[in-house]
């Protein structure tokens, strides 16, 4: 099920969404520096490169590096000349390049400035801007501490700070407590799955970095966009990890029109081409070795724990199986087990297995749960076209009126089905929906926890 549900659940976002990203008004008169704000972060920047250190360790084991002193040179030396105008740069970061020896198109950047480029990066660039626009925009997750801001939210989801310092003691390693909130380290870790907002941020951040340097600030976007068309199949991993934020082009040539007149607009180098030269004549990366993310997907999650753990939300409160992973993001909480999230066919994460929890405000306050679900199941039909209602019943969820409706869909698992248990609830003007979901060859299976967890959910007033 892809949970796109329109634009009118995502309205009570959007102020936290501008708060996040307020460009200073001085910065239209080419005085200051824009103010990037990061999300909240309960996280020190120190604690970031702890963290990031810790993950590259692992990350450094799980990939193939390419450890060519020539190319590792070029990048160091492009990379420093970048970062030098990272925004809310903090000293301890390590701002360290490494390149992936991979035919894949990827990158991406740990917590505290690890930052990772695949060969193939450097292989379709078609000129250095494009290659700095990469790790512009990467260095952008880093000084944001994107990384960090998700594993906040994490802790926020799981019941807050005070949870927090209750289970983990003073001794106890970032790395420990991260792998109790789900998240894990290395190329599979949930830190680098960037939101949308991320992904915005990011990309301004990034633009400001490449103007800063003189290179063409329109070469990032531009690099994304040929990338998307020309090697489709190659950039799942790139899109899964850095969602496509909508208006991409538009947001970052507004930030652009902003910084002022060009401080140049540099394009090439004679060393970029000299270097792609050098990478087409060495031996072509090694074939993937186990490359763990879509070949784990293939296995089924495994089978719900019996032991049923709490999640208390500001609204709800719902029992989960406590060997499934906890995932806020800005407009819906997701619980899964491992192995539940995929890839869908556009290379967007979707889920496969587990539960979703949404906020929908209908269109008319005054609706009835009928009408307002009848909305909503129009709305998630956009995302899904294939999916259609099998049935609906009312049902009484510890004494409100509630709504049950079991739909089939495609599963974002290639050529499954999926059957979906939808349950929606009035709460003030919105309606809360939790949607359970499996692959309807697997439903029976997980039709008993699915029905466990209604049982459980439980009102705040
Ligand atoms: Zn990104």
């Amino acid at each position: 099920m892809i949970m796109r549900m329109g634009w009118r659940s995502r309205g009570r976002f959007a102020a936290t969404l501008l708060a996040w990203m307020v460009i200073s008004p001085l910065l239209a008169l080419g005085i200051e520096k824009p103010d990037f704000k990061p999300g909240y972060n309960f996280y020190s920047p120190q604690e970031d490169v702890q963290l990031g250190r810790e993950s590259s360790a692992q990350v450094n084991k799980q990939l193939r590096l390419l450890n060519d002193p020539e190319v590792q040179n070029y990048l160091n030396g492009l990379g420093r000349k970048l970062v030098a105008f990272v925004p809310n740069d903090h000293p301890e970061y390590a701002w360290e390049f490494r390149i992936v020896n991979s035919a894949e198109i990827n990158a991406f950047a740990l917590p505290g400035g690890y930052i990772y480029v695949n060969r193939a990066v450097l292989e379709a660039a078609e000129d250095e801007a494009q290659l700095a626009g990469v790790l512009a925009h990467e260095s952008g997750h880093v000084a944001m501490r994107h990384g960090t801001h998700i594993a906040s939210q994490a802790v926020l989801a799981q019941g807050g700070l005070a949870l927090l310092t209750s289970i983990f003691g003073q001794n106890d390693s970032l790395a420990n407590q991260l792998a109790q909130l789900g998240l894990g380290l290395g190329v599979n870790s949930l830190l680098l799955k960037n939101s949308r907002t991320a992904e915005t941020q990011a990309d301004e951040v990034g633009a400001y970095i490449l103007y800063q340097a003189g290179y063409d600030p329109h070469a990032m976007v531009q690099f994304f966009q040929i990338i998307a068309k020309k090697y489709p199949q190659r950039t799942l991993q790139f899109f899964s990890d850095h969602p496509t934020p909508e208006n991409r082009i538009k947001d970052v040539d507004r930030e652009i029109a902003q910084l002022g007149p060009p401080r140049g607009a540099k394009t090439d180098s004679p060393e970029f081409e000299g270097i792609k030269q050098y990478i087409a004549a060495l031996a072509p990366p090694p074939s993937p070795q186990g490359t763990p993310k879509i070949e784990a997907k293939k296995q089924p999650p495994p089978p719900p724990s019996a032991n049923l753990v709490r999640y208390n939300g500001t609204i709800f409160t719902l029992d989960y199986p406590d060997n499934w992973r906890v995932q806020r993001t800005e407009d819906n909480l997701m619980l899964y087990p491992s192995g539940g999230m995929v890839s869908g066919t556009e290379g967007e994460t979707a889920q496969a297995y587990g539960a979703t929890v949404s906020l929908y405000t209908p269109r008319q306050a005054n609706w009835g749960l009928v009408d307002a679900t009848q909305e909503l199941i129009d709305s998630m039909h956009e995302s899904n076209p294939q999916m259609h209602v099998l049935q609906q019943t009312g049902m009484n969820l510890g004494g409100n009126p509630a709504l049950s409706t079991l739909l089939q869909n495609d599963s974002p698992i290639e050529g499954q089905k999926e059957t979906d248990h939808l349950v929606t609830v009035r709460k003030g003007e919105s309606v809360l929906t939790f949607v359970f979901v499996a692959p309807s060859g697997a439903f029976e299976s997980y039709a008993p926890t699915f029905d466990k967890m209604v049982q459980s959910i439980g009102l705040v007033p």
